[in-house]
């Protein structure tokens, strides 16, 4: 793999005026960003410009890009850097892992899962090459996990299995609760597990981290603020900003504000969405789309695809249930497995007779169900791509069917996505995707939302992660 190195830092002040800034990955970002010395530490120097053989970075591995920032410790004289180590998640949907290195000391952010493609037969799961890190396993501190979705914790048990017994994961109840679902389908025991909350600081050897509250389409999730010797980090997580969310907090803007007061030598900013323009609208329009959709369909069975761990979205479809008199039944593994645990950390909340057995559902009549499924992304052994190829025997589609995907495609799906769509179509059935893409279901920030984060962060650098490098 390529090493990419190379520091965006600069002494150069700003003087007022705006300027384009290198990103880490070598790419300019057609955003004007203020470029600012920050206060701590007082000497910091791009390393690309020093061309002295003890500052070049170190050839690593088996990791997809690796930023190097130097700070010069003036009293010891001694030159060290934090690196920034990507090990998945940039140019890329999924997979998300960044460790981040300084001295003798490494903490892991994140360790995400990808599906496979069409070109992987017989792959179940994608996970990052952490061969850098079980190299380095000595000085890894902790992990620390934004939220739960699968592009986040799903590498969780094959890192664990290859680091040292002991090493402390640490996220919120919610992420932590689906990530030790994981550890025992892997028959991993004894993992110490810390819960955290936003406002939360944990201090590790070199590093300590911040948890901030951020909006996403999963309760629980955080963007970090990671303070090394060199400056502060800020990692954005997956977040959009919703002033309005049907659960928890907005997202914590004065925080973020406050840091970027203190000054922020990075800012990786998600940016799956980043070409599209506007805002994200608020997780409770989608709430409406739904009542529209009920009210619609009032006489059909209606089947509804969306991401397990999106629990917000989980819960509107409860709420719609109850309030058209509908039973819930829950198709695919993983949407079993999420919904249970989020009602019992209270996360979910479900009223008592809602809930039935998908085995029960040849005993109601169509326009007393909903089915919530798994498959969203069309992915191969789905429940409803499964439904869709008539290969479910629990669910038989009909011409009295609705089903809704709500959820777009992440960019890559969208053949399998279709692909289900026109198998749906082949069974009778009417499929609604189009018009709720239009009242979005992302959960992740559009244009504006990065550009409404980068004011308030005014970083001194700016490296986007996910999908897309323009920012
Ligand atoms: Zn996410």
């Amino acid at each position: 793999m390529k090493e990419k190195k190379g520091s965006e830092l600069t002494k150069e002040k700003a003087k007022g005026k705006r300027k384009a800034v290198k990103n880490p990955m070598g790419t300019a970002f057609d955003t004007p960003v203020k470029i600012q010395p920050i206060k701590k530490p007082k000497a910091v120097k791009k390393v690309a410009d020093e061309k002295k053989k003890e500052t070049k970075p170190k050839k690593t591995k088996k990791t997809d890009a690796v930023v190097e920032m130097a700070t010069v410790e003036k009293n010891k004289g001694a030159k060290k850097a934090v690196k920034v180590i990507f090990l998945g998640g940039v140019g890329e949907i999924g997979k998300n892992m960044t460790a981040i290195e300084y001295g003798n000391d490494i903490i892991i952010i994140d360790a995400g899962m990808t599906f496979p493609s069409e070109d992987m037969p017989g792959i179940d799961s994608v996970v990052p090459d952490i061969s850098y890190l079980t190299q380095n396993k000595h000085k890894i501190r902790g992990i620390f996990l934004t939220h739960g979705h699968e592009d986040h914790i799903g590498g969780l048990p094959y890192l664990l299995k290859e680091l040292d017994e002991g090493t402390p994961v640490f996220g919120t109840r919610l992420t932590l609760m689906l990530a030790d679902n994981k550890f025992q389908e892997h028959h991993i025991t004894r993992v110490d597990e810390r819960v955290v909350k936003p406002g939360d600081c944990i201090s590790v050897k070199s590093f300590k981290v911040e948890f901030i509250n951020v909006n996403h389409s999963i309760s629980g999730a955080c963007a970090l603020a990671i303070y090394t010797p060199c400056g502060i980090i800020y990692h954005s997580g997956d977040y959009k900003i919703d002033l309005t969310p049907v659960a928890g907090e907005p997202i914590d803007l004065k925080r973020i504000a406050e840091l970027g007061q203190e000054g922020v030598l990075l800012y990786m900013a998600e940016s799956t969405n980043i070409e599209r323009s506007g805002y994200t609208l608020s997780e409770t329009v989608v709430g409406a789309t739904f009542d529209h959709l009920f009210a619609e369909n009032a006489t059909r069975r209606l089947i509804i695809a969306t991401f397990a761990s999106n629990v917000h979205r989980l819960q509107q479809i409860i709420d719609m249930a109850v309030k058209y008199r509908r039973k819930v039944a829950l198709s695919g593994r993983s949407m079993l497995k999420v919904v249970e645990a989020a009602a019992r950390i209270g996360e979910l909340k479900i009223p008592d007779g809602v809930l039935i057995d998908v085995e029960r559902i040849k005993n109601f009549r169509d326009n007393e169900l909903v089915i919530i499924s798994t498959g969203s992304q069309g992915e191969p052994m789905s429940a409803l791509t499964r439904m869709a190829s008539g290969d479910f025997n629990k669910v038989t589609i009909g011409e009295n069917d609705t089903i809704i995907i709500s959820a777009t495609p992440i960019p890559g799906n969208e053949k399998m996505v279709y692909r289900v769509i026109n198998n749906l179509y082949k069974q009778g059935a009417k499929v609604v995707y189009e018009s709720l893409e239009k009242s979005t279901f992302r959960g992740t920030p559009v244009k504006k939302n990065t550009r409404c984060c980068t004011p308030f962060l005014n970083p001194n650098s700016l490296s986007p992660y996910t999908a897309n490098i323009a920012i």
